[in-house]
């Protein structure tokens, strides 16, 4: 068959990988003038870091496979328990400032969360009322919000109950270390350069995708290349980016449209040398202050702090025009020490990416937990379509369904 893929991000090409593999004739659109859509390495000289997805879980086999494939091991992440500040005050997440009462909030919330899983809440509610619902003190609020914010990438009265519980049964059976434990030792885009180089169809940069019609005999695709026909069409898009792509009616009326893109950027904050270091500390960090949250970001001899920001706090940093003056003013504050090192401060704005809308997907309150992803010859695969909605991992993994959709619905005996 003649396919199209739209969107080349990690979903775009593994099934661009996928279908060629299973001998199909294959043609890849990419709006942006390069690949890899929400991952993105920004590889200039001595500086490396990621500007979108990084972290790969311990139990993400087809990430880590994918690595491996290309003769990478990935990189483990130091697992010493994380700095906290709260209202001035530091701890560590193994000793939640020595207080009993709020490692009972947390143990409440887990033990709630174990009994409550796999029941449907009608109506939905969201997850910062589980929370609120499970603590007695403010520093517990405070961690479990910061902690379950920094996963889910956006404020937590934003985030579904049911669908955060859905989601949960993918860690149910972990049995612990495996969040985070990874990354990609090159950068991402390294991988992603690789699987692109074993792509024999053309891969269309600065072409994005504007229409899609069913003919009677496939479908018919306008880009900023011109109209062509093909026999399937696969689209990695997420739904929220769908304004600039007109889709037949059931698509644009189905909940594909409605799952947002949670609100998380990245400011990144370059050094002359890793300051940290010398202090003792391995820059990673969560406190109450305007910056969230902060990691070493750099490979190798890099000198690169990141500050993860989420929620409507983020979407003050993109919004407000000072906003690189006032995050290292705030990182200044916080830090004394990064003033004499600090060379540049940059922001990767994921929430006004026309192409994204966002950084990854999470359920809103009140969401379906299911839906159609497959209409007639469209396909939609990308994250947010996957079982491990959010991740690299689902965006892999959304390949391989659609993959293997494609493959059954050329079966004689298919309808
Ligand atoms: C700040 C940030 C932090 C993250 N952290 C992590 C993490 O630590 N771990 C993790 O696993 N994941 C993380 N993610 C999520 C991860 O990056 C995504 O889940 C994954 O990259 C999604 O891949 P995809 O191929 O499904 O979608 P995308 O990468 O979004 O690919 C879709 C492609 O479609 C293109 N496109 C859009 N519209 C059109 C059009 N009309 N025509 C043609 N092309 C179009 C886009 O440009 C894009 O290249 C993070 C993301 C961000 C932004």
């Amino acid at each position: 068959m003649k396919i199209a893929v739209v969107g080349l991000g990690f979903a775009g090409l593994r099934t661009m990988q996928l279908l060629e593999a299973a001998g199909h004739t294959v043609f890849g659109y990419e709006a942006r003038d390069r690949i890899g859509g929400r991952c993105h390495t920004v590889r200039e000289g001595e500086v490396i870091y990621e500007a979108g997805g990084e972290w790969i879980d311990g139990d993400h086999q087809r990430v880590l496979n994918l690595m491996r494939r290309y003769g990478q091991e990935p990189l483990a992440t130091p697992s010493s328990p994380r700095r906290l500040i709260f209202e001035g005050k530091e701890s560590n997440w193994d000793e939640l400032w020595g207080n009993p009462a709020v490692r009972g909030d947390v143990d409440r919330f887990e033990e709630r969360v174990e009994a409550e899983v796999g029941q449907i809440a009608e109506p939905d509610s969201h997850l910062q009322r589980l929370i609120d619902e499970s603590v007695v003190t403010e520093e517990g609020r405070w961690y479990l919000t910061a902690m379950y914010r920094s996963d889910e990438g956006d404020d937590l009265d934003r985030i579904g109950r049911n669908g955060w519980f859905r989601a949960y049964e993918n860690y149910a059976n972990r049995e612990g270390g495996e969040l985070s434990a990874f990354r990609f030792p090159h950068g991402a885009s390294d991988i992603l350069d690789r699987m692109a180089a074993e792509i024999h169809g053309p891969m269309k940069l600065s072409c994005p995708v504007s229409e899609l019609t069913p003919t009677g005999t496939g479908i018919s695709l306008v880009s900023a290349g011109g109209r062509e026909e093909f026999d399937a069409v696969v689209v990695t898009v997420p739904g929220a980016a769908l304004a600039k792509l007109t889709v037949p009616m059931d698509i644009s009326a189905s909940p594909i449209r409605q799952i947002p893109l949670a609100r998380a950027i990245k400011i990144t904050f370059l050094f002359r040398d890793r300051w940290w270091l010398r202090e003792g500390w391995n820059g990673s960090l969560m406190y109450d202050g305007p910056l969230q949250q902060f990691w070493d970001g750099g490979f190798g001899e890099t000198a690169v702090l990141q500050a993860y920001v989420t929620g409507s706090e983020a979407e003050n940093w993109v919004t407000r025009p000072d906003g690189l003056q006032a995050a290292t003013a705030a990182l200044f504050q916080q830090f004394p020490a990064a003033r004499e090192s600090h060379l540049e401060t940059r922001m990767n704005d994921w929430i006004n990416d026309p192409w994204a809308r966002g950084a990854f997907s999470y359920m809103p309150v009140g969401f379906a937990s299911t839906w159609p992803v497959t209409f007639g010859r469209i396909y939609w695969a990308g994250e947010t379509t996957a079982k491990w909605n959010g991740f690299i991992e689902g965006a892999l993994e959304s390949a391989e369904r659609v993959a293997k959709e494609i493959a059954e619905c050329q079966k004689p005996s298919h309808p």
